[in-house]
């Protein structure tokens, strides 16, 4: 039996760092698939593959990625964290992530990560689409300056460069992309517990997750 716990919510909400948490703390398999979708955008821009072209989809079937223990992404064994990681490689992904095309090629290998004794699945769709029938499913807010500031800082700590203002205006852009678009838009799941962390510390928002998942 595997216990699926599914962690939506916009990009620097905090849920890649909590997800990583509750993983490490449940002994569950961690899907970071917002990795999945960069790591297709990628691929794309090495084979000098436009975004829009239909060629896309096929590539995000057959990636050759893997993650190491830390959750270093490797494409084609390559270490691409680094660019992986950046803003301009979020954008594109927010981009070909718009497409139902590439969604549906990445639908079976999202799925394949829900091993025993279980998985914290972090994303966009994963309580609404890729984990429907999950048990238990979470999606962490922010306000966007908050969000932006998050990022900002995290960007500095890896040793990259980051303007703040433009971090907003990133974050903005990609928040309405993911929002409207017409396949799998970024919204709760209606089972979903939605926590807003825009005011409160990452312990506290983990301590009301342990919470959720003990009930
Ligand atoms: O979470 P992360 O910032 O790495 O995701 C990058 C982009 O990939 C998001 O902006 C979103 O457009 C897309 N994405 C998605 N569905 C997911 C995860 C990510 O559409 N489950």
């Amino acid at each position: 039996d595997v216990k699926v716990v599914t962690i939506d919510g916009p990009s620097g909400s905090g849920k890649g760092t909590l997800a990583r948490r509750l993983a490490n703390r449940l002994g569950f398999h961690l899907l970071d698939s917002g990795a999945l979708y960069r790591l297709t955008a990628l691929a794309a821009q090495k084979a000098g593959i436009a975004l829009d072209a239909p060629e896309v989809a096929a590539l995000a079937e057959s990636l050759n990625v893997r993650f190491d223990a830390d959750g270093a992404a490797y494409l084609d064994d390559v270490c691409v964290d680094d660019v992986l990681r950046t803003e301009q490689t979020g954008a594109m992904a927010s981009q070909i992530a718009a497409r139902p095309d590439v969604r549906t090629a990445l639908l079976a290998r999202q799925k394949a990560f829900a091993v025993a004794p279980g998985l914290i699945a972090d994303g966009r769709d994963m309580g609404t689409v890729v984990f429907p029938d999950a048990p238990a499913k979470l999606f962490l807010d922010a306000s966007a300056e908050i969000r932006a500031n998050r990022r900002y800082k995290q960007l500095i700590e890896r040793g990259l460069s980051a303007n703040l203002s433009a971090l907003v205006d990133e974050i903005r852009i990609r928040d309405d992309r993911d929002r409207n678009r017409a396949v799998a838009p970024l919204r709760p799941a209606t089972d979903a517990l939605v926590i807003d962390s825009s005011d409160i510390a990452i312990e506290a928002v983990e301590a009301q997750m342990l919470e959720y998942l003990r009930a």
